[in-house]
């Protein structure tokens, strides 16, 4: 039997599947490399990613019942073992290749700037004239902004599929510990430390919680600092 464990879709279901196939092997993009790169550090073992034309991909989703969008990746599991690759969704791979390619990062598309304001008060009859500075937000460009949940999202679902490959079948172990690669993820594709560490702790303290209620096998209490499934215990950090 081969089992798709899959990431971060509204129906969070296992399906089964069988002779799932890649019309296009020969092709390899570049954020397939990386990607793959990415995901052999995590699995700890060689393996790829592929990412899918829209059109393969709606013939994948659609081979495990699944609408196009509402997956957005998988590893095939066969006699208990992972293969040697993940699929990303069109989506998936989008995201990460455009997060991979702008120059400023999610957290770091809005800039501050101090401006001086000058304030003219009168004060037992003499004019005063102090300054104080005031912050205020700047887009850059290309701002992440309206993006930022799903580059989370697909950062998320190549660390997630990244367990599986690793070997580990459960979806709420795939969840937390790619949780806990995700930050290693965004700083694989360019990100500085500290923004990648804002887009894992966005999605730990956001998206995370979600999971009890919207797909409660994707979640676990044991999900926390020095919680079982913390990889790094009593370092002080999560994710
Ligand atoms: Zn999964």
């Amino acid at each position: 039997m081969r089992t798709l464990l899959i990431a971060g879709i509204a129906a969070m279901l296992f399906c089964c599947a069988t002779g799932v196939a890649r019309a296009d092997v020969a092709v390899t993009a570049p954020i397939e490399s990386v990607a793959g790169a990415i995901a052999t550090a995590i699995a700890d073992r060689p393996v790829s990613v592929r990412c899918e034309n829209d059109d393969a991909w709606a013939t994948l989703a659609a081979a495990g019942g699944f609408g196009p969008s509402q997956l957005l990746g998988f590893v095939s599991f066969s006699d208990g073992a992972p293969l040697d690759y993940a699929e990303l969704s069109p989506d998936v791979c989008r995201s990460l290749t455009g997060f991979a390619a702008a120059p400023a990062k999610p957290t770091k598309c809005v800039h501050t700037q101090r401006r001086v304001r000058t304030v003219v008060r009168t004060v037992r009859g003499k004019k005063l004239r102090t300054t104080t500075y005031v912050t205020i937000a700047r887009p850059a460009e290309p701002c992440f902004a309206d993006r930022y949940f799903a580059t989370a999202e697909a950062l998320q679902t190549l660390a997630h599929e990244s367990i599986h490959l690793k070997g580990d079948p459960v979806e709420a172990d795939a969840e937390c510990f790619g949780m806990q690669w995700l930050a290693y993820a965004a700083q694989q594709l360019g990100d500085s430390a500290d923004d990648a560490h804002s887009i894992a702790q966005y999605y730990a303290t956001q998206v995370y919680p979600q999971r009890q209620t919207q797909s409660p096998a994707y979640w676990s209490g044991d999900c926390r600092q020095n919680g079982s499934l913390d990889l790094t215990p009593g370092d002080g950090a999560w994710p």
